[in-house]
């Protein structure tokens, strides 16, 4: 067998082991949550109805079996892009119209890109017109959706096409060790992104306006100068145009950094409970937990990069994915079959990042109880779990593979352990 045949065989081994996996997750999620759906977890029963804990389950269930749908898609459309031939031919077409150049690139990541989203769309709609509208989550009209649709997709050509042609022309320009400098483009680029993004790209989509004095804002100024945290500025998203779910963030940083509240967040919580979900999330900066994720995160796309590098330099790592690159090479072929093929290889592995993120949830709920209300974090959190129609009961190794924040349960008992710990210190 040569090494192309082998790459191959790997490659739709971890393709339909990967399917395998994920149906037998979700299925294992649809059973956990079907065996309690009759009866509401003890903890919760108190705040959470029957009747609400049944709509989560079966919202939860039916997310369960639109996913279904979407991982076989995926996977089609994965093979139709690879040993399908598609990426094959429309490297030909574009080589064979436009010649071996940068414009060729862009335009094979765009045509690729473009028939990727269009593809999408039906998943999109139908996700948000059908299943988040049936369980009165929707709030977004068709009008604001193809709108969206194309602010998003103009945003991608603005941001995309020029990181794009630095990767190529660094690809084809830099040497041996072009992916160093490939790297720092892109670790740049995200630093500007988020740098913009709260002042140029969130207001394209949201209106932002100050929040108005009352007690929210007293006590959240109040919590700001407790645990010394300068902000620019404190607004109000008006995320209530697309969906009735509640949430809170934190964007940019150095002195562009803002807290946003969604308009659904304040409509539901009481300004103490807007208290404790908000030094809940300053924990997350004051514990240094975003500045570590970002270096966690620019320390693996380090090691992408040079993966990638390494594979695009090998021919069976094209034969293995269905193209022969007999017109010259492409970095763009390169660099579209690397992303596309990677989270196949990454997805067994995805417990292990999730199990930080889950130790600093538990950090910043800690934090939150030190630093504000935790009995009202609690009702915050059984009100945020109700409204989103959360399950309660998820499975364990689904939870492994998916969640980036602790079980219901098992948060709600460490935050209730949290406050027992602080009362007697
Ligand atoms: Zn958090």
């Amino acid at each position: 067998m040569s090494n192309a045949q082998c790459f191959e065989l790997i490659f739709l081994l971890f393709l339909f082991g990967d399917l395998f996996l994920k149906l037998y997750l979700d299925a294992r999620q649809a059973r956990s949550i079907r065996l309690h759906r009759d009866s509401v977890p003890k903890d919760f029963a108190s705040a959470i109805s029957l009747q609400a804990h049944q709509k989560a389950a079966d919202y939860c269930l039916e997310r369960i079996r639109f996913s279904r749908i979407e991982h076989v898609v995926d996977l089609v459309w994965l093979l139709i892009l690879t040993l399908g031939g598609l990426i094959s031919f429309i490297y030909r077409f574009y080589y064979q119209a436009n010649g071996n150049d940068l414009l060729s690139q862009i335009f094979i990541v765009l045509t690729v890109a473009f028939l990727s989203a269009l593809l999408n769309l039906p998943f999109q709609w139908y996700s948000a017109f059908h299943i988040e509208a049936k369980y009165g989550f929707n709030t977004m009209t068709p009008a604001r959706f193809f709108k969206d649709l194309l602010l998003s997709a103009v945003l991608g050509l603005v941001i995309g096409v020029p990181l794009f042609a630095i990767i190529f022309w660094l690809w084809e320009a830099a040497g041996a060790l072009w992916w160093i400098w490939a790297w720092l483009a892109y670790v740049v680029f995200n630093f500007a992104l988020l740098w913009i993004y709260p002042s140029f790209i969130a207001p394209l989509f949201n209106k932002f306006t100050r929040l108005p004095d009352g007690e929210v804002a007293d006590r959240v100024n109040a919590l700001l100068t407790r645990v010394g945290f300068a902000t620019n500025g404190l607004y109000v998203m008006d995320a209530s145009k697309r969906s009735s779910k509640a949430n809170a963030y934190m964007t940019g940083f150095g002195k562009t950094k803002r807290i946003v509240f969604f308009d659904t967040l304040l409509a539901k919580l009481s300004p103490i409970e807007t208290e404790a979900v908000l030094a809940h999330e300053l924990g997350h900066y004051k514990l240094r937990h975003i500045i570590k994720m970002m270096l966690f995160s620019f320390s693996l796309s380090f090691v992408v990069f040079f993966v990638l590098d390494w594979a695009s330099g090998s021919s069976w790592f094209y034969e293995g994915l269905g193209v022969q690159l007999y017109l010259g090479s492409s970095p763009a072929v390169a660099l579209i079959l690397f992303f596309e093929v990677l989270s196949v290889f990454t997805f067994p592995f995805s417990p292990m990042t999730s199990i930080l993120s889950r130790k600093y949830e538990f950090q910043a709920d800690r934090f939150a109880v030190q630093n504000s209300d935790g009995k009202a974090l609690v009702s915050a959190l059984v009100k945020l779990f109700k409204d989103n129609a959360s399950t309660l009961t998820p499975d364990k190794l689904y939870s492994a593979f998916y969640s980036s924040h602790p079980d219901a349960a098992i948060r709600v008992d460490a935050i209730n352990q949290e406050i027992a710990n602080a009362s007697k210190s």
